[in-house]
């Protein structure tokens, strides 16, 4: 199934395989920090269908689901998605290698890859039920796969992907917003100084939208300048009494980065019967799933998300959950917007391969401000 390759990477390549090893952080299971084990002898991933690629890690970065799946967050879904019909004689995901966003150069193509050749620089946002970056190699999709911006380094490449592609997600298929619609709209990102947040500021505001912000105080210059027009402090009183005096019932769409209260106040700020739409981020999907099994998971989730959906639209707004949805397509948008000066990285903390623990514990104390990036090689 692979392609011919280019005569600088067939030696390079030889010997990975005959290794058939790699080094790489795995869990052999769920846990704390500790779980987290670094090896030399990580199996060295292969194509298996003609549309796949292999990807040398240049650098991988790293979010919070990292540290929810460490601690076996989704394991029903994902278990699903690995093995749809349950025909996999070991039952088990481990050794499971963590690391959500790459930003490398690609080593191998299948048979059916035309867009992409030994020795594209790439990026990947890789979803979460497929072996992750913090490896030396990893097969992806040739359709979860993108040039990568010419104008970032690995490093800044890696902290881009996963949270654009659910910023992207949520904001266009799910909002409803794009380039061509959005220069008249007002747009409220819940949570704007993490890696979700950073992003999507800036997406909406290289489009036009007027943008506001929550987020806290010592955070409000870092979001100013990735273009929020207002900025309301959630640490200095009852976030909603400020967003309402500021701008009742204004705005076309509400992005939520933090779940939890904010669901029962945000969708009175959405203009109505316009089309308006809350989109949070934080949903019990995966939860369910992991509590209930999956048949009842999901139509537990079903019945949650139907309820709420109706009892909106009574009300004239529209409430919707936004998920993370890997696609190569769509981070050649971002590329572009990258190598246009619309859209920078925000790379708060660069760990080296060794560190990666110390990275885990940097996401896993919370107050991002932009993204922790683990650089490979
Ligand atoms: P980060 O950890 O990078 O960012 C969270 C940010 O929110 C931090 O900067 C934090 O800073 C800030 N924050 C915390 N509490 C509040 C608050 N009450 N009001 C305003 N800001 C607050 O997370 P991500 O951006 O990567 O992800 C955001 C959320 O989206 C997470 O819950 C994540 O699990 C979820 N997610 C869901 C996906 C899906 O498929 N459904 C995909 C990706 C992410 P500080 O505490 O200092 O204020």
């Amino acid at each position: 199934l692979v392609c011919s390759m280019r005569a600088h990477y067939r030696s390079f390549s030889f010997s990975a395989s005959l290794r058939n090893v790699m080094p790489a952080w795995v869990i052999d299971k769920y846990g704390e920090n500790e779980v987290l084990r670094f090896t030399k002898n990580a199996a060295l991933p292969i194509i298996h269908y003609p549309n796949e690629v292999t990807v040398k890690v240049h650098a991988a970065g790293l979010n919070p689901i990292d540290i929810s799946m460490r601690g076996s967050y989704g394991a029903a879904t994902m278990a699903m998605k690995r093995d749809p019909l349950n025909m996999k004689q070991s039952g088990s995901e481990f050794p499971l290698i963590l690391g959500r966003d790459v930003s490398g150069e690609i080593i191998e193509c299948g048979l059916d890859v035309n867009y992409f050749k030994p020795g594209d620089q790439v990026w990947a946002a890789i979803p979460p039920w497929k072996q992750g970056s913090l490896a030396e190699f990893v097969v992806l999709s040739a359709n979860e796969v993108s040039h990568k911006p010419k104008s970032l380094r690995h490093v800044e490449a890696a902290s881009i992907p996963y949270v654009a592609a659910t910023a992207w997600s949520a904001i266009v298929n799910t909002g409803g917003l794009n380039k061509d619609n959005s220069s008249k709209k007002r747009v409220l990102v819940l949570g704007g100084s993490g890696g979700v947040g950073t992003l999507a500021i800036q997406m909406v505001k290289a489009w036009g939208a007027h943008v506001t912000v929550t987020c806290s105080q010592n955070a409000e210059q870092l979001v100013r300048d990735l273009g929020a027009d207002d900025v309301v402090d959630y640490t200095a009183g009852p976030v909603e009494k400020k967003l309402q005096t500021l701008q009742k019932l204004v705005f076309d769409l509400i992005l939520d980065n933090i779940g939890g209260e904010s669901e029962k106040w945000a969708l009175d700020l959405l203009k109505p019967w316009n089309g308006a739409k809350y989109v949070t981020l934080v949903t019990p999907f995966l939860h369910n799933t992991d509590l209930l099994g999956l048949a009842d998971g999901m139509m537990q989730s079903g019945v949650t998300i139907g309820c709420k959906v109706l009892k909106h639209l009574r009300k004239g707004v529209h409430y919707r959950w936004g998920f993370f949805a890997p696609s190569g397509p769509t981070l050649d948008e971002i590329s572009e917007m990258v190598d246009a000066g619309k859209v920078r990285p925000v790379v708060e903390e660069v760990f080296s391969f060794a560190q990666v623990p110390q990275g885990f514990q940097k996401v896993e104390q919370g107050h991002a401000r932009g993204k922790t990036v683990v650089s490979i090689i």
